[in-house]
Protein backbone atom coordinates (compact mmCIF):
# COMPACT_ATOMS: atom_id res chain seq x y z
CA UNK A 1 0.00 0.00 0.00
CA UNK A 2 1.57 3.54 -1.12
CA UNK A 3 0.57 6.59 0.11
CA UNK A 4 0.10 9.37 -2.82
CA UNK A 5 0.58 13.20 -2.09
CA UNK A 6 -0.65 15.82 -4.18
CA UNK A 7 -1.83 19.71 -3.84
CA UNK A 8 -4.17 18.76 -6.33
CA UNK A 9 -6.12 15.29 -6.28
CA UNK A 10 -8.65 15.01 -8.74
CA UNK A 11 -11.26 11.95 -8.64
CA UNK A 12 -12.13 10.79 -12.67
CA UNK A 13 -10.73 11.39 -15.62
CA UNK A 14 -13.09 12.64 -17.94
CA UNK A 15 -13.25 15.79 -19.93
CA UNK A 16 -13.69 17.71 -16.62
CA UNK A 17 -10.94 15.93 -14.65
CA UNK A 18 -8.58 15.98 -17.39
CA UNK A 19 -9.36 19.99 -17.53
CA UNK A 20 -8.47 20.33 -14.35
CA UNK A 21 -5.11 18.39 -14.46
CA UNK A 22 -3.77 20.46 -17.18
CA UNK A 23 -4.83 24.09 -15.48
CA UNK A 24 -3.50 22.38 -12.34
CA UNK A 25 0.11 21.46 -13.61
CA UNK A 26 0.22 24.40 -15.62
CA UNK A 27 0.06 26.10 -12.13
CA UNK A 28 2.60 23.86 -10.62
CA UNK A 29 0.07 21.97 -8.04
CA UNK A 30 1.26 18.52 -9.66
CA UNK A 31 -2.16 17.11 -9.94
CA UNK A 32 -2.60 13.25 -9.38
CA UNK A 33 -5.52 12.09 -11.31
CA UNK A 34 -7.10 8.84 -9.96
CA UNK A 35 -9.07 7.20 -13.15
CA UNK A 36 -11.89 5.08 -12.29
CA UNK A 37 -13.51 2.25 -13.44
CA UNK A 38 -13.59 4.66 -16.71
CA UNK A 39 -10.58 5.86 -17.90
CA UNK A 40 -11.56 8.67 -20.10
CA UNK A 41 -15.05 8.83 -19.25
CA UNK A 42 -18.65 8.68 -20.84
CA UNK A 43 -16.59 9.79 -24.16
CA UNK A 44 -14.72 6.24 -24.38
CA UNK A 45 -18.27 4.85 -25.08
CA UNK A 46 -19.20 6.75 -28.24
CA UNK A 47 -18.06 7.02 -31.70
CA UNK A 48 -18.82 10.02 -33.46
CA UNK A 49 -18.40 13.86 -32.15
CA UNK A 50 -19.06 16.32 -33.74
CA UNK A 51 -19.50 19.49 -31.34
CA UNK A 52 -16.28 19.92 -29.92
CA UNK A 53 -14.46 22.91 -30.70
CA UNK A 54 -11.21 22.93 -32.46
CA UNK A 55 -11.78 19.88 -35.11
CA UNK A 56 -13.28 20.52 -38.54
CA UNK A 57 -14.03 16.79 -39.25
CA UNK A 58 -15.68 14.45 -37.11
CA UNK A 59 -13.41 12.70 -34.16
CA UNK A 60 -13.71 9.87 -32.52
CA UNK A 61 -14.78 9.94 -28.50
CA UNK A 62 -12.01 7.40 -26.99
CA UNK A 63 -9.28 9.55 -29.47
CA UNK A 64 -10.55 12.60 -28.13
CA UNK A 65 -9.90 11.24 -24.88
CA UNK A 66 -6.44 10.00 -25.66
CA UNK A 67 -5.23 13.17 -26.29
CA UNK A 68 -6.63 15.07 -23.12
CA UNK A 69 -4.75 12.52 -21.20
CA UNK A 70 -1.69 12.82 -23.24
CA UNK A 71 -1.85 17.22 -22.84
CA UNK A 72 -2.17 16.64 -18.93
CA UNK A 73 0.59 14.07 -18.55
CA UNK A 74 2.61 16.06 -20.95
CA UNK A 75 2.49 19.21 -18.67
CA UNK A 76 3.16 17.29 -15.63
CA UNK A 77 0.00 15.14 -14.24
CA UNK A 78 0.22 11.60 -12.70
CA UNK A 79 -2.43 9.57 -14.06
CA UNK A 80 -3.37 6.66 -11.60
CA UNK A 81 -5.50 3.75 -12.56
CA UNK A 82 -7.56 3.22 -9.37
CA UNK A 83 -11.11 4.10 -7.74
CA UNK A 84 -11.84 5.18 -5.18
CA UNK A 85 -13.77 3.63 -2.84
CA UNK A 86 -13.85 6.52 0.39
CA UNK A 87 -12.87 9.72 1.26
CA UNK A 88 -12.47 11.75 4.31
CA UNK A 89 -13.21 15.79 3.92
CA UNK A 90 -13.24 15.95 7.72
CA UNK A 91 -10.14 18.48 7.31
CA UNK A 92 -12.42 20.81 5.73
CA UNK A 93 -9.36 22.83 3.95
CA UNK A 94 -8.09 23.92 7.23
CA UNK A 95 -4.36 24.31 7.32
CA UNK A 96 -2.07 21.48 7.93
CA UNK A 97 -4.92 19.30 6.90
CA UNK A 98 -5.64 17.11 3.51
CA UNK A 99 -7.94 15.20 1.96
CA UNK A 100 -8.05 12.08 1.92
CA UNK A 101 -9.32 9.63 -0.35
CA UNK A 102 -8.31 5.16 -0.36
CA UNK A 103 -8.65 3.14 -3.15
CA UNK A 104 -9.90 0.07 -4.44
CA UNK A 105 -6.50 -1.72 -3.74
CA UNK A 106 -5.74 -0.11 -0.33
CA UNK A 107 -3.37 3.34 -1.57
CA UNK A 108 -4.23 6.20 0.50
CA UNK A 109 -4.14 9.65 -1.69
CA UNK A 110 -3.75 12.68 -0.20
CA UNK A 111 -4.64 16.12 -1.59
CA UNK A 112 -4.08 19.52 -0.48
CA UNK A 113 -7.12 20.31 -2.29
CA UNK A 114 -9.75 17.81 -3.90
CA UNK A 115 -11.12 18.08 -7.46
CA UNK A 116 -14.60 15.80 -8.03
CA UNK A 117 -15.06 15.29 -11.30
CA UNK A 118 -16.80 11.57 -11.07
CA UNK A 119 -19.39 12.61 -13.68
CA UNK A 120 -22.51 11.16 -14.00
CA UNK A 121 -23.87 8.03 -16.32
CA UNK A 122 -27.53 7.61 -18.38
CA UNK A 123 -29.86 5.49 -17.36
CA UNK A 124 -30.41 2.66 -20.25
CA UNK A 125 -33.74 0.67 -20.23
CA UNK A 126 -31.35 -2.90 -19.90
CA UNK A 127 -33.38 -4.80 -22.78
CA UNK A 128 -32.33 -6.82 -25.33
CA UNK A 129 -30.34 -4.28 -28.10
CA UNK A 130 -29.78 -1.98 -26.29
CA UNK A 131 -26.10 -2.38 -25.65
CA UNK A 132 -25.28 -3.88 -29.49
CA UNK A 133 -27.08 -1.06 -31.04
CA UNK A 134 -25.82 2.27 -28.84
CA UNK A 135 -23.97 4.66 -31.18
CA UNK A 136 -25.65 2.52 -33.94
CA UNK A 137 -28.85 4.10 -33.72
CA UNK A 138 -29.52 3.93 -30.29
CA UNK A 139 -28.25 7.16 -28.13
CA UNK A 140 -28.83 8.29 -24.62
CA UNK A 141 -27.81 12.15 -26.17
CA UNK A 142 -30.09 14.17 -28.56
CA UNK A 143 -27.70 17.13 -28.02
CA UNK A 144 -24.63 14.69 -28.70
CA UNK A 145 -26.04 12.41 -31.37
CA UNK A 146 -29.53 14.21 -32.99
CA UNK A 147 -27.53 15.98 -35.96
CA UNK A 148 -26.58 12.26 -37.09
CA UNK A 149 -30.33 11.65 -37.61
CA UNK A 150 -31.12 14.67 -40.24
CA UNK A 151 -34.07 14.26 -42.31
CA UNK A 152 -34.90 10.74 -40.23
CA UNK A 153 -37.66 9.06 -38.20
CA UNK A 154 -36.54 8.94 -34.36
CA UNK A 155 -38.05 8.16 -31.08
CA UNK A 156 -37.85 9.52 -27.64
CA UNK A 157 -38.37 6.93 -24.77
CA UNK A 158 -39.27 8.48 -21.37
CA UNK A 159 -41.77 10.98 -20.19
CA UNK A 160 -40.34 13.45 -17.53
CA UNK A 161 -38.42 17.14 -18.42
CA UNK A 162 -35.29 15.11 -19.98
CA UNK A 163 -37.63 13.09 -22.35
CA UNK A 164 -39.37 16.27 -23.58
CA UNK A 165 -36.63 18.41 -23.94
CA UNK A 166 -34.76 16.17 -26.07
CA UNK A 167 -38.07 15.35 -28.18
CA UNK A 168 -38.39 19.37 -28.79
CA UNK A 169 -34.51 19.44 -29.20
CA UNK A 170 -34.78 16.33 -32.17
CA UNK A 171 -37.50 18.49 -34.14
CA UNK A 172 -34.44 20.83 -35.46
CA UNK A 173 -33.57 18.01 -37.31
CA UNK A 174 -36.01 15.28 -37.74
CA UNK A 175 -39.31 16.01 -39.28
CA UNK A 176 -41.10 12.92 -37.44
CA UNK A 177 -40.46 12.44 -33.53
CA UNK A 178 -42.11 10.33 -32.01
CA UNK A 179 -42.41 10.12 -27.40
CA UNK A 180 -43.13 6.86 -26.31
CA UNK A 181 -44.11 6.66 -22.80
CA UNK A 182 -45.24 3.66 -20.45
CA UNK A 183 -48.03 5.79 -18.55
CA UNK A 184 -50.94 7.75 -20.24
CA UNK A 185 -49.25 11.50 -18.95
CA UNK A 186 -46.25 12.89 -18.69
CA UNK A 187 -44.00 13.77 -15.60
CA UNK A 188 -42.79 17.16 -17.45
CA UNK A 189 -43.29 20.64 -16.44
CA UNK A 190 -46.36 21.69 -17.70
CA UNK A 191 -45.16 24.61 -19.68
CA UNK A 192 -42.65 21.68 -21.67
CA UNK A 193 -46.13 19.62 -22.47
CA UNK A 194 -47.52 22.50 -23.89
CA UNK A 195 -45.01 23.11 -26.42
CA UNK A 196 -44.45 19.46 -26.69
CA UNK A 197 -48.45 19.32 -27.44
CA UNK A 198 -48.23 22.14 -30.16
CA UNK A 199 -45.38 21.02 -31.88
CA UNK A 200 -46.65 19.21 -35.18
CA UNK A 201 -43.46 17.15 -35.66
CA UNK A 202 -44.26 14.89 -32.32
CA UNK A 203 -46.62 12.65 -32.14
CA UNK A 204 -47.09 10.77 -28.69
CA UNK A 205 -47.49 7.26 -28.33
CA UNK A 206 -48.70 6.59 -24.73
CA UNK A 207 -49.01 3.32 -22.89
CA UNK A 208 -45.96 1.82 -24.55
CA UNK A 209 -43.30 0.47 -22.80
CA UNK A 210 -39.83 -1.06 -24.84
CA UNK A 211 -39.69 -4.38 -24.90
CA UNK A 212 -36.14 -4.72 -27.04
CA UNK A 213 -34.45 -2.62 -30.05
CA UNK A 214 -34.23 -4.26 -33.30
CA UNK A 215 -31.79 -4.40 -36.30
CA UNK A 216 -28.31 -5.59 -37.10
CA UNK A 217 -25.78 -3.94 -35.32
CA UNK A 218 -23.49 -4.79 -38.22
CA UNK A 219 -25.96 -3.97 -41.38
CA UNK A 220 -27.61 -0.75 -41.11
CA UNK A 221 -27.82 -0.75 -37.44
CA UNK A 222 -31.51 0.13 -35.61
CA UNK A 223 -34.61 -0.75 -37.81
CA UNK A 224 -37.38 -0.47 -35.14
CA UNK A 225 -38.60 -1.18 -31.40
CA UNK A 226 -40.50 -4.40 -30.25
CA UNK A 227 -43.28 -2.22 -27.74
CA UNK A 228 -45.86 -4.09 -25.31
CA UNK A 229 -49.05 -2.23 -24.45
CA UNK A 230 -48.90 -1.29 -20.64
CA UNK A 231 -52.67 -1.93 -20.43
CA UNK A 232 -53.88 -4.50 -23.13
CA UNK A 233 -50.57 -6.67 -23.06
CA UNK A 234 -51.02 -6.12 -27.31
CA UNK A 235 -47.41 -6.21 -29.03
CA UNK A 236 -46.83 -4.13 -32.01
CA UNK A 237 -43.31 -2.61 -33.81
CA UNK A 238 -42.02 0.71 -34.02
CA UNK A 239 -40.14 1.61 -37.00
CA UNK A 240 -37.47 4.01 -36.78
CA UNK A 241 -34.06 5.32 -37.37
CA UNK A 242 -33.04 6.46 -34.26
CA UNK A 243 -34.35 5.86 -30.70
CA UNK A 244 -33.15 8.22 -27.74
CA UNK A 245 -33.25 6.81 -24.25
CA UNK A 246 -34.19 10.15 -21.86
CA UNK A 247 -34.86 8.39 -18.91
CA UNK A 248 -32.70 10.41 -16.24
CA UNK A 249 -29.26 10.56 -15.37
CA UNK A 250 -27.31 8.69 -12.62
CA UNK A 251 -24.36 11.35 -10.66
CA UNK A 252 -21.92 9.44 -9.08
CA UNK A 253 -21.89 10.94 -5.63
CA UNK A 254 -22.51 8.00 -3.74
CA UNK A 255 -18.69 8.44 -1.97
CA UNK A 256 -20.23 11.54 -1.28
CA UNK A 257 -23.39 11.08 0.79
CA UNK A 258 -23.50 12.90 4.02
CA UNK A 259 -20.17 14.65 3.39
CA UNK A 260 -21.16 17.22 0.70
CA UNK A 261 -24.69 18.72 -0.25
CA UNK A 262 -26.97 17.40 -3.03
CA UNK A 263 -29.86 18.35 -5.22
CA UNK A 264 -32.91 15.45 -4.86
CA UNK A 265 -31.11 13.72 -7.56
CA UNK A 266 -27.79 13.03 -6.63
CA UNK A 267 -26.11 15.90 -8.30
CA UNK A 268 -23.44 17.96 -5.95
CA UNK A 269 -24.34 21.55 -5.20
CA UNK A 270 -22.44 24.35 -5.60
CA UNK A 271 -22.13 27.97 -5.41
CA UNK A 272 -23.66 29.18 -8.13
CA UNK A 273 -21.28 30.09 -11.32
CA UNK A 274 -18.20 28.69 -9.58
CA UNK A 275 -17.50 24.67 -9.07
CA UNK A 276 -17.17 25.93 -4.86
CA UNK A 277 -18.60 23.30 -2.54
CA UNK A 278 -19.55 23.99 0.68
CA UNK A 279 -15.92 22.57 1.97
CA UNK A 280 -13.23 25.34 1.07
CA UNK A 281 -10.62 23.22 -1.21
CA UNK A 282 -13.04 20.93 -2.72
CA UNK A 283 -14.15 21.82 -5.94
CA UNK A 284 -16.96 19.98 -8.39
CA UNK A 285 -16.96 19.78 -11.93
CA UNK A 286 -18.78 18.40 -15.16
CA UNK A 287 -21.38 16.31 -15.03
CA UNK A 288 -21.86 15.45 -11.07
CA UNK A 289 -22.55 19.14 -10.69
CA UNK A 290 -24.60 20.00 -13.94
CA UNK A 291 -27.83 18.41 -14.11
CA UNK A 292 -28.81 20.42 -17.49
CA UNK A 293 -26.02 21.14 -19.85
CA UNK A 294 -23.62 17.86 -19.46
CA UNK A 295 -21.43 18.40 -22.70
CA UNK A 296 -17.64 17.38 -23.07
CA UNK A 297 -16.96 21.21 -23.47
CA UNK A 298 -18.85 22.64 -20.65
CA UNK A 299 -17.16 19.11 -18.42
CA UNK A 300 -14.02 20.48 -19.85
CA UNK A 301 -15.22 24.34 -18.76
CA UNK A 302 -16.20 23.38 -15.63
CA UNK A 303 -12.82 21.41 -14.87
CA UNK A 304 -11.16 24.49 -15.63
CA UNK A 305 -12.76 26.98 -13.39
CA UNK A 306 -12.03 24.33 -10.46
CA UNK A 307 -8.59 24.16 -11.27
CA UNK A 308 -8.45 27.77 -11.50
CA UNK A 309 -10.25 27.93 -7.79
CA UNK A 310 -7.92 25.29 -6.44
CA UNK A 311 -4.58 26.91 -7.28
CA UNK A 312 -6.30 30.15 -5.72
CA UNK A 313 -7.48 28.13 -2.81
CA UNK A 314 -3.92 26.88 -2.29
CA UNK A 315 -2.29 30.48 -2.78
CA UNK A 316 -4.04 32.00 -0.46
CA UNK A 317 -3.52 29.41 2.37
CA UNK A 318 0.23 29.91 1.62
CA UNK A 319 0.02 33.49 1.98
CA UNK A 320 -1.74 32.82 5.44
CA UNK A 321 1.17 30.77 6.69
CA UNK A 322 3.16 32.86 5.68
CA UNK A 323 2.16 35.52 7.78
CA UNK A 324 2.12 33.06 10.59
CA UNK A 325 5.52 32.51 10.45
CA UNK A 326 6.41 36.26 10.11
CA UNK A 327 4.25 37.33 12.92
CA UNK A 328 6.10 34.67 15.28
CA UNK A 329 9.09 36.02 14.16
C1 LIG B 1 -22.82 7.77 -25.63
C2 LIG B 1 -22.47 9.19 -25.29
C3 LIG B 1 -22.17 10.08 -26.30
C4 LIG B 1 -21.84 11.40 -26.01
N1 LIG B 1 -21.52 12.25 -27.03
C5 LIG B 1 -21.16 13.51 -26.75
C6 LIG B 1 -20.81 14.41 -27.79
O1 LIG B 1 -20.84 14.07 -28.98
N2 LIG B 1 -20.45 15.66 -27.43
C7 LIG B 1 -20.43 16.09 -26.12
O2 LIG B 1 -20.06 17.23 -25.87
N3 LIG B 1 -20.78 15.26 -25.13
C8 LIG B 1 -21.15 14.00 -25.41
N4 LIG B 1 -21.53 13.16 -24.39
C9 LIG B 1 -21.57 13.69 -23.02
C10 LIG B 1 -20.14 13.76 -22.44
O3 LIG B 1 -19.51 12.52 -22.63
C11 LIG B 1 -20.20 14.13 -20.98
O4 LIG B 1 -20.88 15.36 -20.82
C12 LIG B 1 -18.78 14.27 -20.42
O5 LIG B 1 -18.04 13.09 -20.62
C13 LIG B 1 -18.81 14.59 -18.93
O6 LIG B 1 -17.50 14.66 -18.50
P1 LIG B 1 -17.09 14.47 -16.98
O7 LIG B 1 -15.62 14.61 -16.96
O8 LIG B 1 -17.90 15.35 -16.13
O9 LIG B 1 -17.52 13.00 -16.57
P2 LIG B 1 -17.37 11.57 -17.25
O10 LIG B 1 -16.97 11.65 -18.67
O11 LIG B 1 -18.62 10.87 -16.88
O12 LIG B 1 -16.14 10.93 -16.45
C14 LIG B 1 -16.29 10.54 -15.11
C15 LIG B 1 -14.98 9.96 -14.65
O13 LIG B 1 -15.05 9.72 -13.25
C16 LIG B 1 -14.45 8.48 -12.97
N5 LIG B 1 -14.96 8.02 -11.68
C17 LIG B 1 -16.25 7.84 -11.28
N6 LIG B 1 -16.29 7.37 -10.02
C18 LIG B 1 -14.98 7.26 -9.61
C19 LIG B 1 -14.35 6.82 -8.40
N7 LIG B 1 -15.07 6.38 -7.35
N8 LIG B 1 -13.00 6.83 -8.34
C20 LIG B 1 -12.27 7.28 -9.38
N9 LIG B 1 -12.81 7.72 -10.54
C21 LIG B 1 -14.15 7.68 -10.65
C22 LIG B 1 -14.82 7.61 -14.16
O14 LIG B 1 -13.96 6.49 -14.27
C23 LIG B 1 -14.63 8.62 -15.28
O15 LIG B 1 -13.26 8.64 -15.66
C24 LIG B 1 -21.84 11.84 -24.66
C25 LIG B 1 -22.15 10.95 -23.63
C26 LIG B 1 -22.46 9.64 -23.94
C27 LIG B 1 -22.78 8.66 -22.82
Amino acid sequence: MTTHTTRMLIVGSGPAGMSAAIYGARAGLKPIVVQGLQPGGQLTITTDVENYPGFRDVIQGPWLMEQMQAQAEHVGTRMLWDTIVSIDLSGRGEPGTAFRAIGDGGDIYEGETLVIATGAQAKWLGVPGEVELAGKGVSACATCDGFFYRGKRVAVIGGGNTAVEEALYLTNHSPEVTLIHRRDSLRAERILQDRLFAHPNIRVIWNKKVDSFLGDPLAGGLTGLALTDTVTGEASTHPTDGAFVAIGHAPATELFKGKLEMDPSGYLLVEPGTPKTAIPGVFACGDVMDPIYRQAVTAAGTGCMAALDAERFVAEREFAAHKVVQAAE
